[in-house]
């Protein structure tokens, strides 16, 4: 079976009004396993719409090429690519019914009427709006309307659909909830899904793969645990969730944080950081080798499962630590010491600045 998308060296420049030059796309690659749902994650800016629409065909490449179920599309207009795309703002038409927004490209394309009718009624039933065809667009909830334009973008069955956080405008629960739907459909639907997000949790919930962006380029791709586990360099470390990073000079046997303490690491001579998320740290001092790191609490803030604390620790600066919660904590101000598994430590061979 064909990968359902091969982004093949992707480069896109854009003209800046001052007459410069801006590169979006700096040599992206990607290949989708089969009904695999990727994100693209990254800063504003890093490209990530510029991507979608690459691969959509609203933007042309400079060079490189985009292949969609084994056919090179790089060629081709939008409407003649496999693919569909659900926008952040849905771009519904509200003054049309529910069953003709999600028909329309149909409509367009000159199928047949009963045709039609039938795959509405099927796409309104996959996306749970079954018995409100009828309805006004402008009547419908956000989350409604998110169904209804999920429902166009797979009523022409496109090999692969694109959303462009299409997320972003609900709030907090029923985002959660479209989140845990939409991956449950893209399960059923077994189509690749390429996703935008800026949200790393969403895309640390939803995602098979996450592609970090940042400056045109893909600094790291992998399952969500390994890219928070074991970024490769700085900016997926930070960018990923809750870091201390902590430069460490390393002599071949061992690693030496800036207090002084040292772990067993085999690795050359040289400078690193050392990654610690939050969650490493804990109160009781574990079993085997560890850190040990002592200091003044600065803030405590209470989440409910847990506490977030960040502790001015001797020679290192400010540690964040995430302490569950049952335990009694000292006061901000107070002494406090934390530790950490010396042991299975990620290094990152770039330096902190
Ligand atoms: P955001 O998260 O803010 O949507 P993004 O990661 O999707 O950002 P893009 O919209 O792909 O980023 O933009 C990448 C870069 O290309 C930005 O610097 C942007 O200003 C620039 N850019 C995008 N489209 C154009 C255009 N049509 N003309 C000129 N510059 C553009």
């Amino acid at each position: 079976m064909p990968a359902p998308l091969e982004i093949i060296d992707a480069h896109k420049t854009f003209r800046t009004p001052e007459g410069g030059t801006l590169t979006a796309l700096d040599g992206v690659s990607l290949k989708l396993a089969a009904a695999e749902f990727v994100t693209l994650l990254g800063p504003s800016g890093c490209g990530k719409t510029t991507l979608l629409r690459t691969i959509s065909g609203f933007e042309t490449l400079d060079a490189g090429d985009i292949v969609i179920d084994g056919a090179a599309v790089t060629q081709l207009p939008a409407h003649r690519r496999p693919v569909n795309t659900v926008f952040q703002r849905y771009a519904l038409f509200g003054h049309m019914s529910v069953a003709r927004n999600v028909g329309y490209a149909l409509e367009i394309a000159g199928r047949d009427k009963r045709e039609i009718r039938t795959r509405v009624g099927e796409m309104l039933e996959l996306v749970g709006l079954a018995g409100l065809g009828k309805r006004m667009v402008s009547q419908l909830s956000g989350g409604q309307q998110q169904r209804v334009a999920l429902a166009r973008a797979l009523a022409g069955k496109p090999k692969l659909l694109l959303l462009d956080e299409p997320l972003s405008a609900l709030d907090k629960n029923l985002r959660q909830k479209m989140q845990q739907e939409l991956k449950a459909l893209q399960r059923e639907l077994g189509i690749g899904f390429i996703f935008v997000t800026h949200d790393q949790e969403e895309a640390l919930t939803m995602s098979d793969r996450i592609a970090v962006l940042a400056h045109g380029r893909i600094q790291q791709i992998g399952a969500p645990s390994a890219l928070y586990q074991t970024p490769v360099n700085l900016f997926t470390a930070d960018f990923l969730g809750e870091s201390n990073l902590l430069p460490v000079t390393l002599d071949g046997q061992v690693a030496r944080l800036a207090d002084g303490q040292g772990f067993a690491c085999d690795r050359p001579a040289g400078q690193a950081t050392l990654l610690l998320r939050p969650e490493a740290l804990g109160l009781a001092r574990p079993e085997g080798p560890a850190l040990r790191f002592s200091g003044t609490i600065g803030e405590v803030y209470y989440t409910g499962k847990d506490h977030q604390v960040t502790l001015q620790a001797e020679a290192l600066g400010t540690l964040r630590a995430l302490l569950r919660t049952g335990s009694p904590l000292p006061e901000p101000g107070a002494g406090l010491e934390l530790f950490a598994p010396a042991t299975g430590l990620h290094l990152i061979d770039e330096v902190a600045s």
